[in-house]
């Protein structure tokens, strides 16, 4: 254990990490100084709480290193190429994110991690594989970059058997010495690289989840960089590669035969070469990606050696969380669907391959991306297509060059009415047995403060629309 009395720690950040992170260092004897880019009303308050605690606060300059300084605790969304990391690296003090303080605090015993990361599919994962270990009889709980903060999990009065972890790209690469049980690496697609600085460096963040892994390192037979991943890291001895797939598995594999989801890696009866978890019907909802991330979440849990029958009872379990696929309603033969956590390409082209034939709610903020390969990839199933939001000329031009027979309704709007029309629309194209579906590919801030809003104002509206039977 460390020895933090009058140890000078320098804290980035106000903020949800940063708040919690500089108390406990407090707590623990260190000498904390915050500093923050902001001067605010919201951050001269929360200064004013800290400093009341004997904690040193300096707003409106995050640059300049304080003198003295022998650690940095990072808010992990603070980009690595600011000047005080620059600043630190010239003097020598490392850097640590949240995740590395939660891992560094864990007491003697602590619970092991089972660490999930990926571009999509991690808070979905985490929770199932939580709900699985639930079903298991362990205590644990789903923690990290998903609700509950991995510091309250370590520091708390709550004794874990072994914690789900979803961690951020953001979160590994300030983690340098995290060494966890297992981890998945779900997929890797573009996201993020303004921040990481290229696709290199952003793979090589979400690749330090295998670091030192002790059991398993499960990667997505699919998606070569993961693999790619796992062979490049250092591991434990006796450490496996654990691959899972949407076809039929090899040995050292999860994958489905026949509408079932079987293991060849951890097989408890050697008489047998494959075991049994858990139908595909099981699994809500049974979209090919959210298989995968099925997969992985049992894979993980085999790793710890739970058994197939409670990977089974805790895939049956499990309900995602809202605006994830989330089924609202059926108008007239018409389902719809919110997929407003779909916020890039990656995730939008996952949920447009899970329905056929669909009318597609696209736009708002495209963050940079392309639109030609998802929309080529979906041209066929899409019936037709409303699109709103800032960006939505880019989706519309992607259409206009790979799908010009797709009907499409550009709605001039970003105001946050434009939803209902939008939805007026999808069920003026659609056809009893269609799917309505909600995947932005983009992000919701033109036109609302988050993802659960856009998705809450398209649920809204569909129900509107079953309620005056107007389609
Ligand atoms: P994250 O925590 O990584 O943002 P979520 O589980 O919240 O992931 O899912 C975000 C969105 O990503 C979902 O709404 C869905 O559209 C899509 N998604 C989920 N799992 C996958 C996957 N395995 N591959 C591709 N897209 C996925």
């Amino acid at each position: 254990q460390l020895d933090w009395n009058g140890k000078k720690v320098t804290v980035a950040g106000l903020g949800v990490s940063g708040i919690p992170a500089a108390r406990v260092l407090h707590g623990l004897g260190a000498l904390v100084t915050v500093v923050n880019d902001g001067d605010d009303e919201r951050s001269r308050a929360q200064a004013a709480d800290l400093e009341a605690e004997g904690i040193t606060v300096r707003l409106g300059d995050g640059a300049t290193l304080p003198s003295g300084t022998e650690l940095i605790v990072t808010t992990p969304g603070w980009r690595p190429d600011k000047p005080l990391f620059t600043a630190a690296a010239e003097a020598g003090v490392d850097v640590w994110g949240d995740v590395e303080l939660a891992w560094r605090l864990r007491g003697p015993g602590a619970a092991p991690w089972l660490a999930v990361t990926g571009t999509n599919g991690k808070t979905t994962t985490v929770r199932m594989l939580a709900s699985i270990l639930e079903a298991a009889g362990l205590r644990t709980a789903a923690v990290g970059n998903i609700g509950v903060s991995l510091l309250d999990a370590v520091l708390g009065d709550e004794t874990y058997d072994v914690l789900a972890v979803e961690l951020s790209s953001y979160q590994l690469h300030w983690a340098p010495s995290v060494r966890v049980h297992s981890a998945a690496v779900l997929n890797l697609a573009p996201d993020h690289l303004d921040w990481h600085g290229s696709m290199e460096a952003y793979a090589a963040d979400k690749g330090r989840i295998y670091e030192g892994n002790q059991v398993a390192c499960v990667y997505n037979v699919a998606d070569k960089v993961t693999e790619d991943l796992v062979r490049e890291a250092d591991v434990e001895e006796g450490c496996r590669a654990i691959g899972f797939t949407l076809g039929t598995p090899s040995p050292s594999q999860l994958g489905v035969v026949e509408g079932i989801l079987v293991d060849r890696a951890f097989v408890e009866n050697r008489q047998k070469n494959a075991q049994e978890l858990a139908e595909v019907a099981d699994v809500q909802p049974p979209a090919p990606h959210n298989i995968a991330n099925a997969l992985a979440a049992a894979a993980l849990a085999r790793a710890f050696g739970v058994d197939a029958k409670a990977v089974r009872d805790g895939l049956k379990a499990f309900r995602p969380d809202p605006h994830r696929i989330e089924l609202v309603e059926e108008v007239q033969g018409v389902t719809y669907v919110d997929d407003s956590k779909a916020t890039n390409t990656h995730a939008a082209e996952a949920s447009l391959a899970a329905y056929d034939p669909i009318v597609w709610i696209a736009g708002g903020l495209a963050k940079g991306a392309a639109f030609d390969e998802l929309v080529q990839k979906s041209a066929k199933r899409l019936r037709g297509a409303v699109l709103i939001g800032a960006d939505r000329a880019l989706i519309r031009e992607a259409l206009t060059r790979h799908a010009p027979e797709v009907p499409v309704v550009d709605l001039d709007r970003t105001d946050t009415g434009a939803m209902s029309e939008a939805v007026r629309e999808a069920a003026g194209l659609a056809r009893p047995g269609d799917t309505v579906l909600l995947a932005p590919a983009c992000a919701s801030m033109d036109m609302f403060t988050n993802y659960n809003k856009r998705g809450e104002a398209f649920a809204d509206a569909v129900r509107a629309l079953a309620a005056t039977g107007d389609a």
